[in-house]
């Protein structure tokens, strides 16, 4: 494959340029442009809208015949080569077998919309009229039609040419099959790779290539090391395997089918120390592992999720273009993808998210519980209320998909009744909640959130108790009002405690995280995205300590009562609603400049002599007292 010549002919207009170009940057061998080779008296001619000669072309063809013959480690040029003895001119003394011809062709009016569009090129429009009555038909080589995007017509050329493709995909599950479909509708070519169990998982990526239309011209595997093959280097492998011993089995047999420089990126929720215990494995083999945080479920692997990465610059460098085209898009346009930092940067990151996905989740059920069983109102009367939320400033797509599950029926019946409350979790809101103690940080809301789920799940216990017991009756009243803004203000604490967890994580690890660009990554394309993040993006550009803007903090003040009587209109339900109370907690707790944590600091010199600070001293020595 190195020594080979792809010329890329066409009308001047016809892009073949860009192809060109991305054609040689995806093979990694040199561009070269033909009109770069004309003679200075053909640029006058053709500036002055003079067709030219035959004549004029033969010293600049055989230029070009010159160039491609010397060429050692292959090329891809451009060049119009119109007519057939031109492109037999430039074939001269190259061997058949190493030389592509891939030819653009288009209507007339769209190459002229085109040349319109182009400036700072020597050719005026009126030379195209000149150009297409030149113009033979190839009798060998691709024929591509220009009426598709630059992307497209390479992923054509990849596939019809069986060139290596662009990226790997292994593991075809949920997330792979559609972050499979997302890239190829963005007209990347593509290798599939799916596991072979017999019995159960057969033929997996070559089915999803019959399937999906736009899979089509992607090459199935079953075979890893064919699959690995398939890839241009340097390779860019995308796993999307369930995360632990599965990334590890598939990763353990990818290093010894891989070379220096290629890429490994696991897509799926791993740990993020995992992630670097790879990154430092993947590094002895002079390998990258990047760990690739996405978020946004089926409907956004399909339809462009939010990415979070983490691990090496210069692996990101090679993949950004990939990972970036395939993402959501902000408001402004921008994708919803990043470096966020090196070595686990990424998974973490990915972590807090569904640690705050937690504490979003359980506040909107603790909402939902309020409305339908303390204040008595039906789960369609639930979802119009939510709905005048959305509409006044709650906008997100956690409060969206509940009032649609709040509406939906089964028969006469709500679906919602027919659900059990046994709840159950994957994983990261522990270990979510296992890093802020080790961190330090005050998760509460996501940790109560993640306990309120254990407590959910023991539905089997719930049912003894509640035969067991009848908590005391009391009338909850409470201003809807009033919960739509203690539901506002907890979610600003729930943030608040996410980004100050990763702040604290970012500074243990020397990370550098961007905490306004990680918001503005979670604007679009996740499942925590919402009016309230985009205004996070802004308050945390200015303070990356978010209740400490002014702006929020005006905020905070008005709503901190309306918190205050509903915690305190809740004290006298029956039931629980751990994440509305822990706000206000977290709230109280983390303004208080002189807490009662000095009887804390008194025991523990009472019982295990283990020193304090006396406020005193501000030097910071420690002290003990003989208590008894
Ligand atoms: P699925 O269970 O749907 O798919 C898992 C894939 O991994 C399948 O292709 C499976 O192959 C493959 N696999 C499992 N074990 C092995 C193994 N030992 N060797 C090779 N391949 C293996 O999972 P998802 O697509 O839902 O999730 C993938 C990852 O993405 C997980 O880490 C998940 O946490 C994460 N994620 C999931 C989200 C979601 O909404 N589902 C959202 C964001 C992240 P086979 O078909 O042969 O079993």
């Amino acid at each position: 494959m190195n020594n080979h010549v792809y010329i890329i002919t066409g009308v001047s207009g016809s892009g073949k340029t860009t192809i060109g170009q991305l054609l040689a940057a995806h093979l990694a061998y040199p561009f070269a442009d033909a009109d770069a080779f004309h003679p200075p008296e053909n640029i006058s001619k053709m500036s002055a809208g003079i067709p030219l000669t035959d004549a004029d072309r033969a010293g600049w063809l055989l230029a070009l015949n010159q160039y491609i013959r010397q060429q050692k480690n292959g090329l891809v040029l451009a060049c119009s080569a119109l007519k057939q003895s031109y492109r037999n001119q430039l074939a001269q003394g190259v061997a058949e077998d190493s030389l592509h011809w891939i030819h653009l062709y288009g209507e007339m009016d769209l190459v002229r919309r085109r040349m319109a569009e182009r400036k700072g090129h020597f050719m005026p429009e009126s030379l195209l009229v000149s150009q297409f009555d030149t113009w033979e038909k190839p009798d060998a080589g691709l024929l591509i039609p220009i009426l598709q995007t630059p992307e497209e017509i390479l992923r054509q050329i990849i596939s019809t040419m069986a060139l290596p493709t662009q990226w790997g995909l292994a593991g075809l599950g949920v997330m792979g099959l559609n972050l499979a479909r997302n890239f190829a509708r963005r007209g990347f070519a593509l290798s599939l790779y799916n596991r072979h169990v017999s019995g159960t998982e057969e033929k997996v990526a070559e089915k999803a290539v019959n399937q999906y239309p736009e899979l089509k011209e992607a090459q199935a595997f079953e075979s890893l090391p064919d699959f690995v093959q398939s890839l241009a280097r340097p390779r860019k492998i995308l796993l999307m395997v369930n995360a632990g011993a599965a990334v590890d089995q598939v990763f353990e047999a990818l290093i010894p089918l891989l070379e220096p420089g290629d890429v490994i990126m696991d897509g799926g929720n791993s740990h993020y120390e995992d992630t670097q215990r790879r990154q430092a494995e993947a590094a002895k083999h002079d390998l990258f592992f990047l760990g690739v945080g996405v978020s946004g479920g089926e409907s956004g692997a399909l339809n462009g999720p939010a990415i979070m990465c983490g691990g090496d610059a210069q692996a990101y460098a090679q993949v950004a273009a990939g990972l970036e085209s395939i993402a959501a898009k902000d408001a402004g346009g921008q994708a919803c993808a990043a470096l966020i930092g090196p070595g686990g940067a990424g998974h973490f990151v990915k972590m807090a998210h569904n640690g705050i996905e937690y504490a979003e989740m359980q506040l909107l059920a603790e909402v939902y519980g309020v409305l339908r069983w303390d204040l008595g109102y039906t789960p369609d009367e639930v979802a119009e209320i939510l709905t005048q939320w959305a509409e006044n400033g709650l906008q997100s797509y956690l409060l969206e998909i509940t009032i649609a599950i709040l509406q939906r029926r089964e028969g006469s019946d709500w679906l919602l009744d027919k659900i059990s409350d046994k709840a159950a979790h994957k994983g990261t809101g522990s270990w979510a909640s296992i890093a802020a103690s080790e961190l330090g940080a005050p998760l509460t809301m996501m940790t109560e959130a993640l306990f309120a789920r254990f407590v959910a799940a023991l539905r089997d216990h719930r049912q003894v108790m509640a035969a067991a017991y009848t908590a005391p009756q009391h009338k909850v009243t409470l201003d809807k009002d009033d919960l739509k803004q203690a539901y506002q203000l907890a979610r600003w604490v729930n943030h608040q405690q996410g980004f100050q967890f990763i702040q604290m994580a970012a500074k243990q690890y020397q990370w550098q995280v961007n905490l306004s660009e990680l918001a503005r990554i979670w604007t679009n394309g996740c499942i925590i995205r919402s009016e309230l993040m985009q205004l996070a993006q802004e308050y945390l550009s200015d303070s990356p300590d978010l209740l400490l803007h002014p702006d929020l903090k005006n905020t905070v003040t008005a709503l901190w009562p309306s918190l205050q009587r509903t915690v305190s209109a809740l004290s006298f339900s029956s039931r629980a609603y751990p994440c509305l109370m822990s706000a206000l907690a977290a709230l109280n707790g983390s303004v208080t400049a002189h807490s009662a944590a000095h009887l804390i600091q008194a025991q523990r010199d009472y019982f295990g002599a283990h020193l304090y600070e006396r406020v005193d001293d501000p030097s910071g020595k420690k002290y003990h007292t003989h208590w008894e």
